[in-house]
């Protein structure tokens, strides 16, 4: 007779709720407990802008967001889940030196399936009514490009994943991951309760190295600031108006309920070492030099203007910052370990995470049942940088880098 709930999933995030509903869509979901220390979808998941855009660069991971489009579509059409979604589509506007690499990815993006079309200036502007006319020459419109609202988006993955026999545990604060013999045993919680399991799934998010490093298993990453702000209401940001990705100068915008949300990237994010990271995010400041982000949104504001003028005049209503795993290489971590059987990772969102959530959790899912992979498994590989120590300055630096680097989208 099989175990019950011998699938232990550490972490109620985004990625360990579409883990759960993943396997509860294989018919596993009788054997699933899902263990969270604080609130589900408490961390890095509730703070996400919650862009969720296939138009990437890699393959792989254009796989991994469509599958969150197909997971929503059912969550939503099947099971009836209101994830706060906002068809919006996605403008990508460049200037005239940059048109070239617009149209390249709009190629690209076409050979992969994915839907755009040119727009004209007053189509455009139409859309995103704040872009200063004159900063774009070419404007290419993704239709099928959206946010969602994060919390519901992960918390409909957890209900549904309920419904289909998985098990919530809160206030489980997992102290270690245990093994014998080369396989693992389950986990044991900072009360000293064992849970016994013979699958075990490392989704702790920015925390996931406090536990893995326990097992050997050193994870490429580290929790780098994400941060964006939103502005004051004004009548130039609808409603209903469009997703903006500015390439050249790292920049995307939404709207936000009558203001605008914003991101412009930095060129040196905060990163910090994962064990300074309190469990309760609350009032934690990245960089103590830098609390609210001003450095960093003075050195971007300047490309901005360009764009978005009114950036200059308009007062910031909101600063919304949090934890984002980056990794050097810029790949999620996604597998098994090659020493303990039965002991899986899934983070290194790079900052995408409400993104491929769904890609994710498929994919742990037949890594799990030993079905054929969707998408092939072996960039994303936890082992991928073999023995090195996350915590070490440099290493941080690297994953700092990476995020400084990512191409907006
Ligand atoms: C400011 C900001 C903007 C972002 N914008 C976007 C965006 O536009 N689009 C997009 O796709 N992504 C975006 N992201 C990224 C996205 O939020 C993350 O990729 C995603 O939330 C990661 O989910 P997770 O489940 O890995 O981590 P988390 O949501 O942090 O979940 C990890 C969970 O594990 C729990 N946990 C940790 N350790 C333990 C333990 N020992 N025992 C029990 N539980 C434990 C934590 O309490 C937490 O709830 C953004 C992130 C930030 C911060």
């Amino acid at each position: 007779m099989t175990q019950q709930r011998d699938i232990v999933v550490i972490g109620g995030g985004i990625f360990g709720a579409a883990i759960a509903w993943a396997l509860g869509r294989r018919g596993l979901g009788q054997r699933v407990l899902v263990l969270e220390r604080g609130q589900p979808a408490g961390a890095a998941t509730s703070r996400a802008a919650a862009l969720v855009t296939v138009a990437r660069d890699d393959p792989s991971l254009i796989a991994l967001a469509k599958e969150t489009f197909s997971a929503m579509a059912v969550l939503e059409n099947e099971f009836g889940e209101d994830i706060g979604r906002h068809n919006v589509g996605a403008l990508h506007v460049g200037s005239a030196g940059h048109g070239d690499a617009l149209k390249a990815r709009a190629r690209h993006c076409a050979s992969h399936g994915i839907a755009s079309h040119w727009l004209d200036k007053p189509q455009a502007l139409a859309r995103a009514p704040w872009l200063a006319p004159e900063s774009f020459e070419l404007a290419a419109f993704y239709p099928d490009e959206c946010f969602v609202e994060p919390y519901l988006l992960s918390s409909a993955y957890l209900r549904t994943a309920v419904q289909m026999g998985a098990k919530m545990r809160l206030t489980s604060d997992v102290q270690a991951i245990r093994h014998e013999d080369g396989a693992v045993t389950g986990v044991t919680l900072t009360d000293g309760t064992h849970l016994p399991a013979s699958i075990v799934i490392n989704a702790a998010g920015a925390w996931a190295n406090l536990l893995s490093t326990g097992v050997g298993l050193p994870l490429p990453m580290a929790p780098v600031r994400s941060q964006y702000w939103i502005t004051e209401l004004a009548t130039q940001f609808p409603r209903d108006g469009a997703i903006v990705f500015i390439p050249e100068i790292r920049a995307y915008a939404r709207p936000e309920l009558g203001a605008l949300l914003f991101g412009v990237r930095e060129q040196h994010p905060a990163v910090v070492d994962p064990r300074q990271l309190p469990q309760d995010l609350t009032g934690f400041v990245f960089d103590l030099e830098d609390a609210d982000g001003w450095k960093n949104l003075a050195e971007g504001a300047q490309s901005l203007a360009a764009f978005f003028p009114a950036i200059n005049t308009l007062g910031m209503a909101q600063y919304i910052t949090g934890p984002s795993n980056y990794t050097p290489d810029g790949q999620l971590i996604i597998g098994a370990s090659h020493a303990i059987s039965g002991l899986f990772v899934a983070t290194g969102c790079n900052g995408s995470g409400i993104t491929f959530s769904g890609g994710v959790g498929r994919l742990v899912a037949e890594l799990i049942c030993g079905a054929p992979a969707f998408v092939a498994p072996d960039a994303f590989d936890p082992q991928r940088y073999g023995a090195f120590n996350p915590y070490a300055a440099d290493f941080l630096a690297s994953c700092a880098h990476a995020r400084a680097m990512k191409s907006s989208g």
